[in-house]
């Protein structure tokens, strides 16, 4: 079966909008990834962001890579809201724990992209945003397949336009790491949850030693 190219998907989208910028809701995984993300995006949609990660552990985590995005955008050329959203972590746990042993990439990470994605897509249904999409593909750690099966999942669940996209493409992932610089932005050496935290493993394997 032939590659789809996500990037160029977005492209034809955005093609058809004539100059019109629509409504659209963002997840977004944190500030670093977001940067060059809005960077892109805000060219042609009004953007609106959600910091909805209730797979991030522990919760000062959680709560510091929040702070690091609302910081970023108060130092953007451009105003994007962000909807109030609390940490959910309850909701990551009521799956994650059975999927503890998958490895990165595996089925726990698809659970955690349905449950970000999902709550994404009814949120944006809700507010009546036209287009939702996240900015995870922007990771060369996550799969675009993955993210852009779920998300279009997601939106045909909710019944609103999900934006096919692949933000690692065109040099986004390099455009994040320098605006990261550019912004002196915290950038978390884990992906977010437990189970992806090394000082968390070395910690159990040094247990288990015991
Ligand atoms: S490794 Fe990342 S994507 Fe996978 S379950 Fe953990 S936080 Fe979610």
């Amino acid at each position: 079966m032939e590659k789809r190219n996500y990037q160029r998907e977005m492209e034809t989208e955005i093609a058809r909008l004539e100059g019109r910028r629509p409504t659209l809701l963002l997840h977004s995984c944190c500030g670093p990834c977001s940067s060059a993300v809005l960077e892109r995006l805000t060219e042609h949609f009004s953007v609106t962001l959600l910091y909805y990660n209730p797979n991030i552990e522990p919760e000062e985590e959680y709560l510091h890579r929040l702070a690091e995005q609302q910081r970023l955008l108060t130092l953007l050329p451009r105003e994007i809201p962000m909807l109030p959203c609390a940490y959910d972590n309850e909701a990551f746990e009521a799956f994650a724990p059975a999927l503890a042993d998958a490895p990165e990439g595996g089925e726990r990470c698809l659970a955690c992209f349905v449950l970000r994605l999902n709550y994404t897509a009814e949120h944006a249904k809700k507010h009546g945003f036209e287009y939702f999409t996240t900015t995870l593909s922007v990771s060369p750690h996550k799969n675009a397949d993955n993210v852009n099966r779920i998300g279009e999942e997601a939106g045909k669940k909710y019944g609103v336009k999900y934006l096919f996209a692949d933000f690692k493409k065109k040099n986004g992932y390099l455009r994040s790491l320098e605006l990261s610089k550019e912004y002196g932005l915290y950038r978390q050496d884990y992906c977010g949850c437990r189970y992806s935290n090394q000082k968390n493993s070395d910690l159990s394997t040094m247990q288990n030693a015991e």
